[in-house]
């Protein structure tokens, strides 16, 4: 895997938490072998979807997912990257104060 993208996939496995994309997946020790699983994984016709192959931060494996675009994980990192929290939890703490403001007036 290209190191940008391994880079981006272990970034985002982070944010999402060992549970989503750790816990109870089959756990390949190396990229060979989670790639020979996911080229017979999509070439089964019993499949529900493809899957790809992806770094793990947890178990430092590699487990199979659902095909994840590189423009839509880079997407995912922006809006978890450190300005954008700060952004949403400004917003957040105007809209909470803007509610206390509405209840006062209302009584
Ligand atoms: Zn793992």
């Amino acid at each position: 895997m290209e190191k940008k993208l391994f880079k981006l996939h272990f970034r985002a496995a982070k944010f999402l938490g060992s549970e989503k994309v750790c816990r109870n997946k089959i756990k390949h020790p190396t990229e060979e072998k989670a790639l020979r699983a996911m080229m017979h994984h999509n070439e089964w016709d019993g499949r529900e979807h493809d899957v790809e192959i992806y770094p793990c931060p947890f178990c430092n494996q590699w487990h199979l997912g659902g095909i994840w675009p590189t423009d839509n994980i880079e997407k995912f990192l922006k809006s978890k990257s450190l300005p954008n929290r700060i952004k949403d939890k400004f917003k957040q703490m105007k809209k909470s104060r803007h509610v206390a403001k509405k209840e006062k007036e209302n009584g």
